[in-house]
């Protein structure tokens, strides 16, 4: 789960991790109030969506900026109004863009230098890791390709948590010096608990900044969690915001579906993580493109297939659908009851080819036929992909 900038500073403040004053606004009228809360000056205003790139972002209107720094709290009002619900395109965003919700409004810093501070989860070696460079503020994908020597990394023991001695090593080897060691050294360890306490997958702090003044600070904040840590963390879920999320994934969750949405247009309707992993390889492989990952489950009934052709059909990229189900715990006649119960319901716009295998196979293919639904049968995956590729061509 991802959450904005404004929730990660707020935890940040909770953690002891120097920050700016900030305030966040949802209304036009929030926009007049939370300004009316900084002292006279300069104030940044920050677009809040669920991706970064926000600086160097474009909004669908023309204007550039997700992220710009104002000399007055009238300034600041007039820019938030006009970010405040347009959409915000930046590279991680893709071509359709976010729309902006929540404006942050952060007080301005001076500069000295930016730096690049991440925990995350290794899952190489099962390891928490730091990631942190002198370069920060740009693409830190960039830089690690450009010069991987400027990246530093230093994994930590889960069981040990981060050490003082590993902290002291950070410190030195992003050049700081005597003061600011002591105040990097607290800041690592109050983000590692973070990090640990939370049950983050990735903190990111980019850029983490030192300002003239000698002060460590973090401008940037973005924080993902690990969902299957989520049940023991009410507080993080309550964080939770269902307008940056895709409609037809939380419609899936709802019904205990895995369903994520690609950019493709073959929908894959399959039981098993593995099986509808392979499957969209398949496809690939015959030069078609998923338009989605659906894992229906092990022991998924009538009314859940249902909702998947449902959820599936209400995404106008597809132009095809193959449904490819090892009947194992699942019967294929459960699964062939339920495409028939879903063709009653929506109707079927696009080809759709099935694939039945396993228990009850023979009896779900009789259902099939016998339903009448004009849908193509296969009896091997390659069959069944070279079919669904051809058909929504
Ligand atoms: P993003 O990574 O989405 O572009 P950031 O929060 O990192 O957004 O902001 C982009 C840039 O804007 C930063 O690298 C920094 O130069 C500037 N900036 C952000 N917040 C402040 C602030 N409070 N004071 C001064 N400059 C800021
Ligand atoms: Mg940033």
């Amino acid at each position: 789960m991802d959450i904005h900038e404004y929730q990660s500073k707020d935890l940040f403040a909770k953690y002891g991790i120097p920050c700016q004053f900030g305030r966040s606004a949802a209304t036009s009228e929030e926009i007049i109030s939370a300004t009316e809360d900084f002292p006279q000056g300069e104030v940044v205003v920050k677009a809040q969506i669920h991706a970064g790139g926000r600086g160097k972002g474009t909004f669908i209107d023309g204007y550039k900026g997700g992220v710009k720094v104002t000399s007055s709290k009238a300034e600041a009002r007039t820019i938030a109004q006009k970010m405040l619900g347009n959409t915000l395109v930046t590279n991680q965003t893709g071509p359709a863009g976010r729309k902006v919700q929540t404006i942050y409004f952060a007080q301005a810093t001076n500069i000295q230098k930016e730096y690049y501070l991440a925990i995350l989860l290794d899952r190489a070696t099962s390891m928490p890791v730091i990631i942190a460079s002198t370069e920060g503020g740009m693409d830190i994908e960039k830089v690690a390709e450009e010069s991987p020597e400027k990246i530093i990394r230093l994994y930590i023991d889960p069981l040990l948590g981060l050490q003082a001695y590993q902290a002291r090593l950070i410190a030195y080897s992003l050049g700081f010096e005597g003061e600011q060691v002591k105040q990097m050294i607290k800041l690592l360890m109050n983000v590692y608990r973070l990090y640990d306490e939370k049950d983050c997958s990735q903190v990111e702090i980019n850029p983490l900044i030192t300002t003239p003044e000698g002060n460590i600070m973090a401008l940037d904040a973005k924080i993902n969690f690990d969902d299957n840590a989520l049940f023991r963390q009410p507080d993080i879920r309550a964080l939770r915001d269902l307008n940056e999320e895709d409609p037809k994934e939380i419609e899936a969750s709802r019904h205990g579906l895995n369903y994520i949405a690609l950019d493709g247009n073959i929908a894959c309707l399959v039981n098993g993580a593995g099986l509808a992993m392979a499957t969209m390889d398949i496809i690939k492989y015959f030069g078609g493109s998923p338009a989605n990952f659906l894992d229906v489950g092990g022991s998924a009934n009538e009314e859940q297939v249902t909702n998947a052709f449902k959820i599936i059909l209400s995404d106008p990229n597809v132009e095809g659908i193959l449904v490819n189900i090892f009947g194992g715990i699942m019967k294929c006649d459960i699964i062939a009851n339920g495409i028939i119960a879903a063709a009653k319901n929506v109707a079927l716009r696009v080809p759709l080819v099935v694939r039945l295998e396993g228990t009850n196979v023979a009896l779900g293919k009789k259902l099939l036929q016998e339903s009448g639904l004009p849908l193509v049968a296969a009896d091997s995956l390659t069959e069944a992909a070279q079919k669904i590729v051809e058909l929504a061509a």
